[in-house]
């Protein structure tokens, strides 16, 4: 059978900005037949995420990730339909996910590797699987009740970066559903802030592109910031954990100003804010979502139900076509999404 597939066709550098062009569309071919344990799927549709940066070097960086060869089709989350399954729990028609679905049009998989899903959780929006209802979301709501400390009623004020991206978005809302009284993100454009006010419930946004983050920061927490969700690292997060209270909690989630620069993770803080980080008990300790996987089922319930009773805003920034996917995953690392970018890959 004739497929499409989508191949990692050079790599950026460990230091330079990633470009469409370093993903290359190409026509390959799969079996005709399917082993016993084996399903053949149709994707439907694939997430573009900043970690893949680090997946584009020959070495990662890090041990929980392999780097995509050149040459040889990319994966990353994805949703599709089985079309044909010779494997005991999944059946034709069925919607299945996996963290490494290769980005291509058909493929044959490993029936023991996918997951099936119930679409009636998100109302059919199947999409949401790879974002607020999948790891995105499981990120924002794992994160912020492993590392946040939040507790309802303790007049805490929370700071989002990176707050109009997938996690971003997601956090400030479940920071105020945990408890917090007071929200702020700080997002790359008037438009994104706005969105973030007006259909998200932040307390106020900052662009950190227009005027001085601190200066507004002052005005925006006059009681200091108790819990910064930290999506971006860099000149944003040293201005804001300077502004941090006693015993106060970063939640170390990402440091996506710092992924096309050779630094190790986490990059260390400048020597005067770790001097402040350390002399008001701050807490940075590293988190990542995949450590918690015991607790999938019932977050993921629980991201379901928020979206349901529409306590949970979500937004896409949906690309049309295979083809696109490069392209896609270059605009989501300079900015170009709000909420999780998506690529849709068939209907
Ligand atoms: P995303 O926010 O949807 O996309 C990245 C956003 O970051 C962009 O939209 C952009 O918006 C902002 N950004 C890009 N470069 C920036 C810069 N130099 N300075 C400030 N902001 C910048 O991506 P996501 O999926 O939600 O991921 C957010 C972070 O969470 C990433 O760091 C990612 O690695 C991390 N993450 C961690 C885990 C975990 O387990 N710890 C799991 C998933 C994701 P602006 O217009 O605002 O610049």
């Amino acid at each position: 059978m004739i497929i499409q597939r989508v191949v990692l066709n050079s790599r950026p550098g460990k230091n330079g900005e990633p470009v469409a062009e370093n993903f290359r569309l190409e026509q390959s071919t799969i079996p005709d037949t399917i082993q016993v344990g084996q399903v053949r799927v149709r994707t439907l549709y694939l997430s573009v995420d900043p970690y893949m940066r680090c997946r584009m070097n020959e070495d990662t960086g890090s041990d929980y990730l392999l780097p995509w060869q050149l040459a040889e089709v990319a994966d990353g989350g994805g949703i599709g339909v089985v079309e044909e399954s010779k494997y005991n729990s999944l059946a034709k028609g069925d919607i299945v996910t996996s963290f490494n679905w290769p980005w291509q049009t058909v493929a044959i998989l490993d029936g023991s590797l996918l997951q099936k899903l119930v679409p009636q959780l998100v109302n059919g929006r199947l999409s949401y699987f790879l974002g607020a209802a999948g790891i995105t979301g499981l990120t924002a709501l794992l994160g912020i009740k492993e590392k946040g400390h939040v507790a309802a009623g303790a007049n805490q004020t929370m700071v989002v970066s990176g707050a109009a991206g997938a996690c971003g978005s997601l956090a400030g809302q479940i920071g105020r559903l945990e408890g917090c009284s007071r929200v702020v993100g700080i997002a790359g454009t008037d438009e994104k802030c706005s969105i973030l006010v007006q259909e998200m419930g932040f307390d106020a946004a900052i662009n950190y592109k227009k005027g001085n983050v601190a200066e507004q920061l002052r005005e925006l927490c006059p009681g200091g910031v108790d819990v910064y969700f930290d999506n971006v690292g860099g000149d944003i997060s040293d201005a804001v954990i300077s502004q941090m209270n006693q015993n106060s909690h970063i939640i170390l989630c990402g440091q996506i100003s710092q992924y096309n620069k050779d630094v190790p993770y986490p990059p260390p803080l400048p020597p005067d804010v770790e001097k402040i980080r350390k002399e008001r008990n701050i807490t940075r300790e590293r988190f990542l979502v995949l450590n918690y996987m015991d607790k999938q089922e019932a977050s993921v319930l629980q991201l379901c139900q928020w979206i349901q009773e529409g306590k949970l805003k979500v937004r896409e920034t949906v690309v049309e076509g295979l083809a696109n996917i490069g392209a896609a995953f270059q605009s989501m690392m300079s900015g170009g999404n709000i909420g999780k970018q998506i690529v849709s890959v068939s209907k």
